[in-house]
């Protein structure tokens, strides 16, 4: 957007660069912050070029103050999408962002899933996300709070709107503006197999995290339909390649739902699908969504199913529920607040 604006007006370079600091580095709350330029071209970018192409809608900030979920309006349309920005102890801030509005892939276990699909993110509304939590940060005044991670997990399927992905990530990963290594960079998908390959082919070499959520080939396409299309051997395939190339592990996020994914046996067959492949099993407690009657894992399940997964050397990690009091779990937030106006209305 800056690279147009001073095209058309036929600006030196080093404007873009004094914009890039700015916005990128120093975190403008607005373009009157870009103060190495002046006044009259501050008014000019104001007048041709949004600011931000999101509307704060709500922020609800966790008891711990650990988690932050933003709603926000598209200027665009008023359509909503989510934000998660999640402060670890360990001082690395992650934003988690959405790259759709709703999403067509529908997983039934997922809320964004029952919202159906209303639309792809461009590369400026996913950087926006970014820029919303590096203000937040600012704003706290302390010390080296910046991102530090960024995941595109929030709502959307990142393989089926890649152009924007991989234009947001050069926006992330260029040295003049965020500069972030991509190794903090973690792309989720339900596993669409030609998208994949294509984003391999891009170069990309951040973190690849698959939704695999069932051990099995019968359980995963009755869990998500994408699966139908790409089976679990294909995707395996697709997987060793990646590893091949990169020499990079896998993140497995696998969904932990009673008496379906939590078994003994689907456990087992975990263990054989993880043998011999460079893993990470992200095991997820499963948050109820409407028109399913699946429920979260017992404790003594999810003690059986890790206890097996630890007998066989398994690399897991049960993810902390951050935020559990902000519905962070992806389209919670706008399902709960579209639910509410559709009440309001009726
Ligand atoms: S889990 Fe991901 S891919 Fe599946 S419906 Fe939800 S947002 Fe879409």
């Amino acid at each position: 957007m800056i690279k147009e604006f001073v095209e058309k007006n036929k600006l030196p370079k080093f404007r873009e660069n004094q914009f890039n600091q700015a916005i990128y580095k120093d975190i403008a709350f607005s373009f009157d912050d870009i103060t190495t330029w002046s006044k009259d071209l501050r008014e000019k970018i104001k007048e041709e070029v949004e600011f931000f192409t999101l509307e704060e809608a709500r922020v609800i900030v966790s008891k711990r103050e650990d988690t932050i979920k933003a709603l926000f309006k598209r200027k665009k349309d008023g359509k909503l999408i989510e934000t998660v920005l999640m402060r670890h102890r360990d001082g690395r801030n992650t934003v988690c962002v959405s790259c759709m509005v709703g999403c067509p892939v529908n997983c039934r276990f997922c809320a964004t899933g029952k919202m159906g699909f209303n639309g792809n993110l461009d590369a400026r509304e996913i950087v926006d996300q970014v820029l919303w939590a590096s203000r937040y940060l600012k704003k706290l005044d302390l010390e080296d709070q910046k991102v530090t991670n960024i995941v595109f997990m929030g709502m959307g399927e990142p393989m089926l709107n890649l152009k924007s992905v991989l234009e947001s990530i050069d926006v992330f990963t260029d040295e003049d503006k965020y500069g972030m290594s991509t190794r903090r960079i973690t792309i989720s998908t339900s596993g669409f197999i030609p998208q994949m390959n294509q984003l391999f082919e891009s170069g990309f070499r951040g973190r690849l995290a698959i939704s695999l959520h069932a051990p099995n080939q019968k359980l995963r396409a009755e869990l998500m339909p994408v699966a139908e299309k790409f089976e679990l051997d294909e995707l395996m395939r697709t997987l060793d390649n990646y590893v091949e190339l990169t020499n990079k592990r896998v993140s497995y996020e696998y969904i932990m739902i009673k008496d379906k994914t939590d078994t003994a046996e689907s456990a087992r067959e975990l263990v054989d699908l993880m043998k011999n492949r460079l893993h990470h099993v992200n095991l997820i407690p499963f948050n109820p969504v409407r028109g399913e009657d699946y429920k979260r894992s017992p404790k003594e399940n999810i003690k059986r199913f890790t206890g097996i997964l630890e007998d066989n050397g398994i690399n897991f990690t049960i993810r902390v529920t951050m935020g559990d009091d902000v519905d962070a779990a992806c389209g919670q937030l706008v399902t709960k607040v579209l639910k509410r106006e559709r009440r309001t209305r009726d």
